[in-house]
Parts: C-alpha cells; structure tokens; sequence
C-alpha cells in the first residue's frame, strides 16, 4: 500500500483523454512495477505459507493419530498383563500374600484362603505369623516379629479350625511409595507328606498283615530298652514260629497261608497291649516286644495265652484247621543288653522250643545255640577249627583266702586254674564257650574237642609244676555227650600217661544236670576216676534243684555254687539261704565248697563270713592267658608265703 502514495499529480480537463491514454501508458508499467508485482509476490508468499500450514496440520494430525493409537495399544498391552498376572496368583495353587509393615496380610489369592480355611476375603488384615504353629513362628520371624527373606522354608502351618499343615513357606521383601511389603508364597506340602508316610509305611510295615516290620521291629525294641534302662524295667522279647506253617501253604496253597498268616496278626495284636509291638519278620516268624515287665513269670504268660489263641481253630475259607505254634523268649538286661544277641537268643529259644516239641514255648538259657549265627556255616567252620585247633584256653584262678590279723587283711592262695574254652574265630573273633559248645554238642564234636581242652590243659599244668610253680588243681569242664560211653575213662588215662601230670592235680568238672540220674554208668565212670586220683567237682550247682543228700552216693569231692545265687547273696534272702544251706550240707557231707562269679566285695565277705572254701570271680581274677596266669601266681609267690594245697 505505501506505493500509492508515490503517485504524480493528475493535469487540466483539455488534456484529460489524451492525457489519460498517456498516462495510462506510462502508469502501467508503474502500477505493475508497484503495486501488482509486489501484490503477486506477496499472495505467493501467502499461498506458499498456507500450504507449509496445511502441511504441518497434516503432519500434527497424523501425529496425534499415531499418537493414540501407540496409547491405545499400550493400554490394551497394560490390561492384558494384569490380567495376566491376576490370573497367575489367582490360578496359583501355592497361597500367595502381600504383607504389609506389620506382617498383616494386604492381599492374598484364592488358594491362601484355601490353604488356610478361610472364606473369599476374609483373610485381609490378619497377621500371617499367627497362622503358624508356635514352633514354625520362631523359625521364620526376626526379633521384630516381622519375617526374615526365606526360600523353602519347611514349617508347620495350622489353618482356621487348628488342623496342622505341612507348608514350604518364601518370604520376600519389596519397597513401595517408601513403605516395606513382604510377599509370602506358601506351599500346601500336606500331600507330599502324606505320600512319604505312605512310602515309610511301605518301608516300615509289612504289606500282608500290616505289623510292623523287621525295621521296625529293631527300631521299637531300641526304643524299648533305652526306656527300660531308664526307668530300671525288663523287656521282654518273644519270637514265635508256626509250627508246620509249609504244610498249610502246601496243601491248601499260598491265598489260604496268606489268609493264617493275617489271621494269626490280628489274633496276636488282640491279645496285646497298646504298648506292646507285634511285628512280622518273614514267613511265618512273629516277634513281640512287651514292655514295663517286671518278672520272667509275665512273658511267660504271655506267651502262654499265645499258644492257647494260636491253638484255636482257624477258618481258612471253607476250611478248618489247627495250628500250632512255638515261642522263644529272652528278657532284657537279664539274658543280654546287646540288641542282636538278644534277637539271636529269643530264635535260639523258639528254635528250642521245637526241638522240645513244638506248640511250647522255651526261655533263653546260655545253652542255647542261637540260629543268627548261621547253624550250617558254623558247623562248617567248626569242623575246619577243629582240624586246625582254632582253639585256645584261658584260666581262671581259685582262691583260698587266708586272714592275716598283723595286717587285718586276707592273702590270697591260688588252689586250682579252670580251664575255659575260646573259638579264634577269623570273622567274628574270639567266641566264648556259649556261643559254640551247644553246637560242638550238637554235632558230637564235642568228644574230639573235649580231648583237646583235656590234653592241653595237661600239658599246661605240667609246664608250670616244670616252671616250678607252687601245685594247684587244674579244672577242666567235661560236656555231658563225653560222660556218656565209658570211653572217656581210657581217654583221661591216656592222656595222663601222654603228658606226665598226675591224676591228683586234675579236676573234673560236672554239671548238676549231667549227675541227677545217677545211672550205674556213671557211677562207675566216677569211681574210675576217682582211682586215677582225679578229683570231681559238681559245676553249677542249685539250678539242677537236686538235693545235696543225692550227692552223697556219688564219688564226689566238691560243689560249685552256681553264679546265679552267688550274684544276690547280699541283695536276696532266698539266694542267701540256698548258699547258706549249700555250705552248710555241703560241710556235713565232707565236700568242700567253690563260689563261682563273686563279682563285689560284699559278695566275697559274705560268703568267707559263711565258711565258704573256695572262691572264684572277676572279683578275685578274670580268665587269663596261660602265659599270664603265670606271672599272677610268681607275684604272689614273692608277695605271700603260699602253702601248697591239699
Ligand atoms: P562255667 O563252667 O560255669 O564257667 C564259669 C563261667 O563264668 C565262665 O564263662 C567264666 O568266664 C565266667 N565267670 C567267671 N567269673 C565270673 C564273674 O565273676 N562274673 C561273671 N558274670 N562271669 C564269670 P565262660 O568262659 O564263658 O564259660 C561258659 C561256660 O562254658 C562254662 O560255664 C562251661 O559250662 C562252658 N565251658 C567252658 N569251657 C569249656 C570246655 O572246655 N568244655 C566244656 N564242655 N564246656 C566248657
Ligand atoms: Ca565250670
Ligand atoms: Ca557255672
């Protein structure tokens, strides 16, 4: 616009045509030089500007449309992971919690509040901690009471009606908006558990009756003589066998000896006690565990009313049949303290009990050989230890005990040696007497080892009296199988003349039992040995309950009190008035009188108090190698003037 007033003024009226073509002709180019060419320029200008608008309004829109569309689909991606994760916790079958600073429970999922009994959000605000057991508490909070990072935690939970449940519990921490959650998983492990109580019953329990089994068994009789060593009881421990179990498996098959076997389980179970354990081994082998016994006489009725339930008829389908059966029993501490011997000595009894005839039932004795040690392969290398005399003997010494009233004390005169047998056995070591004799009896192997234990002892007895030891009486014990032909009286000389010892230095060992039918037999033998100068002993003696007036027809020089009076002199009348009397017949019948196993002082000043001649025991002196032996009896050469006995 500022051009127009560049203008020239317009001349007269005369001119104005002419003046106005002219004018027009030289105005133009002006006009188009001012006014158009700027005014053209300017509406470009415009135009250019408006479409640079309209291109960037374009551009915006798209913009914006992107724009929502990226929101769009990111909103969509946001409901569809928290749908995602709703759904996770809410389908999860391990309870997961959000806990808030003070451990109460913010939020849960469903299978929480199934865990833990509770109806849908009923949970909110409650503190988890009080959702376990006290125990399981403690082992998963801090002093703060609020709980520690865990991972696997194995805890015990107890849901709303008190029911424990077995849990694996996590626990970890997180921040939000500067406050402390923790979140809780928690695992529901009571199926595991279950499943693992099912697979230790299957360990544990024997599938046919379910009894317990031979694990468990030793387990509970563990148990049961840790308790009664404790509270000072007995255990009792009953093995028992069927008697001709194969038979019934054989004729009627095994669906109806599986059907006795299961009958006898519950017939045994009812006739326990709760405290009891019935267990089944194997077969047809039941063992009993009674416990809080006080008497051999208890387990004996036990197993008494056994043999009468067992001796009842069974009904085996539309069959009838009878049964008997046999029982073994031993008691702890009294037989063993030893868990295996004394499983070993109640098959040992039962094992008697058949020998005695089965539908009985048999008390452990020391006699009993027990089947654990594996009959067959013992006997095989019994036989071998024979042959390579796999044997050794040890001496036990007996005294005379002599009162020095310079010193106020007693002196101790060594009067004879006993021989006692040991296995060298290359597995299980050195085996005392009880663990072999039985079978050496069994087999008649007894005969030739029995002359080994004689010609040996010979032997030893004769080195010392060469080695100039003061003379004592060399005992040897004999089994009743070599008492049993006259043999034995050619054997004893024959071996007297082998190895130069006189007859006068040895001693004969019986037992009660072996003398109580006094046959013309063996009085004869006796007398035999008896001229050979041999002096006869009677071993054991008041368990075979024979009356000493029984020993006066019999060539016999002295009795051995049994250890088992000997151990309750000082603690029981009864035992006390037996030894008492023992001494006193004893005496009477010109028989001198041997205490064996005198374990204590009391026991030792008791039994000198009641004239007692002769003692014997750990008290005094162990059995002890020959070589040892020796050296015992030289020390007290030179300590005491010894008198040689008669
Ligand atoms: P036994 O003839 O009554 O022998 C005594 C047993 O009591 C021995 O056991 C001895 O070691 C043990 N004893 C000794 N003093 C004490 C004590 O103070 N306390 C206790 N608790 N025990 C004591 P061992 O040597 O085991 O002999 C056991 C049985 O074996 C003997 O009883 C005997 O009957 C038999 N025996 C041993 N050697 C032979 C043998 O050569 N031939 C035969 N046929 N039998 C033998
Ligand atoms: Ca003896
Ligand atoms: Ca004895």
């Amino acid at each position: 616009m500022f051009a127009l007033e560049w203008l020239p003024p317009l001349p007269s009226v005369a001119g104005h045509i002419l003046d106005g073509a002219l004018l027009t002709i030289l105005v133009s180019p002006i006009l188009y030089l001012f006014l158009f060419r700027p005014l053209t320029a300017h509406i470009a200008a415009l135009r250019q500007a408006q479409d640079l608008l309209r291109q960037q309004r374009d551009h915006l829109e798209e913009e914006v449309r992107h724009r929502t569309a990226e929101l769009v689909e990111r909103n969509r991606e946001i409901v569809d992971r928290e749908v995602h994760y709703r759904a996770v916790v809410e389908g999860a079958s391990e309870g997961i919690l959000t806990l808030d600073e003070q451990g109460l429970v913010v939020r849960n999922n469903m299978a929480a509040e199934k865990i833990f009994g509770f109806a849908p959000g009923k949970m909110a605000g409650m503190p988890l901690a009080q959702m376990l057991t006290p125990d399981s508490a403690k082992r998963c909070l801090g002093s703060d009471g609020l709980f520690y990072p865990v991972s696997g935690l194995s805890l015990e939970a107890q849901n709303k009606n008190g029911g424990i449940i077995p849990i694996l519990l996590s626990v970890s921490a997180f921040r939000h908006e500067n406050i402390r959650y923790h979140t809780a998983i928690i695992q529901d492990v009571s199926e595991r558990v279950m499943f693992e109580k099912r697979l230790a019953r299957l360990a544990y329990y024997d599938s046919l009756t379910g009894l317990p089994n031979r694990r468990l068994f030793h387990d509970r009789l563990g148990q049961a003589i840790e308790r009664a060593r404790r509270d000072g009881e007995l255990v009792g421990i009953l093995f028992l066998d069927l008697d001709h179990f194969k038979d019934i498996n054989d004729t009627l098959g095994h669906l109806f000896g599986d059907l006795l076997l299961q009958e006898t389980a519950k017939r045994l179970s009812n006739l326990l006690r709760k405290e009891d354990t019935v267990a089944r081994l194997g077969g047809d082998e039941f063992t009993v565990i009674l416990e809080g016994i006080s008497d051999v006489a208890d387990a004996e009725d036990v197993a008494k009313k056994i043999l009468h339930s067992i001796g009842q008829p069974f009904k085996l389908g539309e069959h009838e049949r009878y049964v008997t059966s046999s029982i073994g029993i031993t008691l702890y501490p009294l037989d063993d303290s030893n868990i295996e011997r004394l499983i070993m000595n109640a098959d040992g009894a039962m094992y008697q009990a058949k020998l005695n005839g089965r539908n009985a039932y048999a008390l452990y004795t020391p006699k009993i050989l027990s089947k654990t040690m594996e009959r067959v392969a013992l006997e095989a290398s019994f036989r071998k230890a024979v042959k390579a005399a796999d044997f050794l003997l040890q001496y036990q010494p007996e005294f005379v005990l002599h009162y020095q009233p310079e010193v106020d004390r007693y002196s101790g005169e060594v009067v004879g040696a006993e021989a006692l047998i040991r296995w060298q056995h290359p597995e299980f070591g050195l085996l005392g007497p009880i663990q072999f004799i039985p079978l050496a009896e069994a087999t008649g192997l007894i005969v030739q080892l029995g002359e080994w234990v004689l010609r040996t002892a010979c032997k030893q007895a004769v080195a010392w009296r060469k080695a100039g030891l003061p003379p004592f009486h060399v005992a040897v014990n004999i089994s009743a199988l070599q008492l049993k032909n006259h043999e034995i009286v050619a054997q004893v000389a024959r071996i007297l003349e082998e190895t130069g010892m006189e007859g006068r230095y040895l001693e004969l060992e019986l037992t009660e039992s072996m003398v109580l039918d006094k046959n013309e037999g063996l009085i004869a033998i006796l007398r035999d040995f008896k001229e050979m100068g041999i002096t006869i002993s009677i071993d054991d003696f008041g368990t075979g309950h024979s009356s000493l007036a029984n020993l006066q027809l019999l060539p016999v020089d002295k009795v051995k009190i049994d250890i088992s009076f000997v151990r309750n002199v000082t603690r029981n009348e009864h035992d006390a008035a037996i030894v008492d009397g023992i001494i006193e017949m004893a005496h009477k019948l010109g028989l001198k009188v041997v205490a064996e196993g005198v374990e204590t002082e009391e026991q030792q000043a008791y039994l000198l108090e009641h004239h007692c001649d002769i003692l014997q025991g750990y008290h005094l002196s162990r059995p002890m190698a020959a070589g040892d032996f020796e050296a015992l009896l030289v020390n007290l050469v030179e300590t005491t003037p010894l008198k040689s006995s008669s």
